[in-house]
């Protein structure tokens, strides 16, 4: 073998490869899982890029992985026929860069580590993925084998602490491909086992649109001829002839083989009655990594102008960075073309505000030379994406009353956001809303529908008032008056609300009405109209006298009004003006 020069791996690779196997002892079999799915992520980009280019396949045109296990060299093989990779792709990505996600990753696991989160720590690593150092789990040595279409056959090997790569002297052995070979350590023998990788494979890669073969051994009985008896001479001295058949006998024979361990058939080319809930369930988790079952999820045809499959879920838990990076938000949703998975990110499957949804979606209608540029313009991606929008909001409106809670208490951000930057489905998003409410305990929440419902016979308006906490509001004095008369007023207490509002002018036909701005007008009967109209004029001198004095350069106007009950005075509001809780948000964004 050619002599091959150490190099080190970065700080970072090193902490997370002892972190791994510090934190996983207990996990270990996760590493067949993880290069399982390194080997399919490969196999994903070759077959997209031979959707432009169909040489690129060269002679190896079967795409699959295939695991063996060769006990009498304690080695554990896992072949696929993806992209590969090249001398530099093996020194860049299996030592000498961390991912882009590894710091956070590793800040994040500390913080857990040090609050003994076992269940946040355990998540982490689901989410984050442990990737191809996990194979240290089990080995004391990996060696990658790798042939990649722009380069020479590569060798690359590690014991953990240091790493070579050298040209293979064997030549092109794979075609094109990655082998992974594992040594694996003494106390991790069982992973040699056949019934253990059978196990393992089920339990982790029946997603895996790839076949997956396992290097199986099978015992036959072969029926072998007995030697051919000699004649036999009777009792009276005659020869009796032998019969003719031949005789034979069973032994057992062990014959290896590949055997196929998955239905590469996706998930969501079935017929929705034909999956179960549990395998709805193990999907999500397989694709997502999320350790937790998803809240709800759809599976659909859809039929018309562009034909499409999907499967959508919404996870339990927000994710952490929901609205860091509200702005780039992409990879929520995989696409798939006639079940191809489109690497290229399309950024455009889901408006921004629905980016917590998880899912995919394929469709045989889309082109199949797809490029960046012509997705992103594709008449069609827009049709997907305004019946995808229609779907997710058809599952939320569908959800029980308590899965309803667990959303909100998520994602009523999310809603709010939709009411303000999605116009089309305003309507729809508006009957997701939920706010705090005058009618209810502290605790609950209302929709629009249940206040309507509740509106007095001749209440114009859906009154509310905007601020930082419940407390506050009720003790407000703008809502004095009205609650004072039995009306109900809204408690909005999220900074977003009033935003939401301002996009929300109506719900099933009624106005709202911020009654901490100018124009609250409750009791319209004559009579009122007249009484107010004689209290103005006996306090028009101290009116007048306010507004050119003292107040001059500080009030827009100053009235009398109907609207406070105990309190002297308030400072409303103009109608077209940011009210006091606008006012205040607005600064707090300022800095
Ligand atoms: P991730 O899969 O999240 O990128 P991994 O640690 O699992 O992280 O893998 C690191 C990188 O090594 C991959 O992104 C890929 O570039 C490369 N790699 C790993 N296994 C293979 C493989 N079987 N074929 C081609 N590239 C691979
Ligand atoms: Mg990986």
């Amino acid at each position: 073998r050619a002599k091959a020069q150490k190099q080190e791996f970065v700080a970072e690779v090193n902490r997370m490869m002892k972190l791994i196997i510090n934190s996983l002892y207990k996990n270990k079999e996760i590493f067949l899982r993880e290069l399982i799915s390194n080997a399919s992520d490969a196999l994903d980009k070759i077959r997209f890029l031979s959707l432009t280019n169909k040489e690129i396949l060269g002679d190896k045109e079967e795409l699959v992985i295939r695991v063996k296990a060769d006990k009498e060299n304690r080695m554990l093989h896992i072949t696929d026929t993806g992209i590969g990779m090249t001398k530099d792709d093996l020194i860049k990505y299996l030592g000498t860069i961390a991912k882009s996600q590894t710091s956070e990753f590793l800040t994040k696991f500390q913080e857990a580590q040090e609050s003994d989160n076992k269940q946040s720590m355990s998540d982490l690593i689901g989410q984050f993925g442990v990737g191809f150092y996990s194979a240290f789990l089990v080995a004391d040595r990996v060696i990658v084998t790798s042939k990649n279409n722009d380069d020479d056959q590569y060798i690359w090997e590690s014991d953990s602490n240091s790493f070579t790569v050298v040209k293979d002297p064997r030549g092109n052995t794979l075609g094109r491909g990655t082998t992974i070979s594992l040594l694996m350590k003494e106390e991790a023998q069982e992973y040699l086992e056949e019934h253990k990788l059978k196990e393992i494979i089920s339990k982790y890669s029946q997603f895996i649109n790839f076949n997956i073969f396992l290097w199986t051994s099978k015992t036959v009985s072969e029926e072998v001829p007995v030697e051919q008896e000699e004649k036999t001479e009777n009792e009276d001295g005659a020869v009796e002839e032998a019969k003719e058949e031949v005789k034979t006998k069973k032994v057992d024979k062990t014959v290896y083989d590949w055997e196929l361990m998955n239905s590469a058939k996706p998930i969501w080319q079935r017929k929705v009655s034909e999956v179960t809930d549990e395998e709805y369930k193990e999907f999500y988790k397989a694709f997502t990594k999320d350790s937790q079952e998803p809240l709800v999820h759809t599976h659909f045809v859809a039929e018309g102008e562009v034909t499409f499959k999907s499967i959508l879920y919404v996870p339990k838990t927000a994710p952490s960075d929901l609205f860091q990076n509200y702005n780039k938000k992409a990879d929520s949703i995989k696409l798939y073309v006639r079940r191809v998975f489109i690497s290229e990110t399309v950024d455009d499957l889901l408006p921004k505000y629905l980016s917590f949804v998880r899912g995919v979606v394929d469709s045989d209608d889309l082109p199949l030379n797809v490029s960046r540029e012509t997705l992103q313009q594709n008449k069609l991606l827009k049709v997907i994406k305004k019946k995808l929008v229609r779907k997710i909001l058809d599952m939320i409106k569908k959800l029980s009353e308590a899965d309803f809670d667990l959303f909100h208490k998520e994602y009523s951000t999310n809603i709010k956001l939709g009411v303000i930057e999605d116009s089309t489905n305003r309507v729809r998003l508006a009957k997701l809303l939920r706010f705090g409410t005058s009618a209810l305990d502290k605790a609950k929440v209302t929709s629009l529908e249940k206040y309507v419902e509740r509106m007095k016979e001749k209440q114009e308006f859906i009154y509310f008032i905007a601020g930082n906490n419940r407390d506050e509001l009720e003790k407000s004095p703008f809502v004095e008056r009205l609650l004072s008369k039995g009306y109900e007023v809204l408690y909005l207490t999220d900074p977003i609300d009033e935003y939401c509002m301002q996009s929300l002018p109506e719900f099933d036909g009624k106005r709202f009405q911020n009654v901490a701005k100018d124009g609250l007008n409750i009791d319209k009967s004559k009579q009122a109209e007249e009484k107010l109209k004689e209290i103005q004029k006996s306090y028009e001198p101290l009116i007048n006298w306010m507004k050119d004095g003292p107040l001059k350069d500080k009030v827009e106007n100053v009235k009398v009004s109907t609207r406070l009950v105990k309190t002297p005075m308030a400072l409303v509001a103009n109608q077209y003006g940011y009210s006091g809780n606008m006012e205040r948000i607005t600064r707090a964004q300022a800095y």
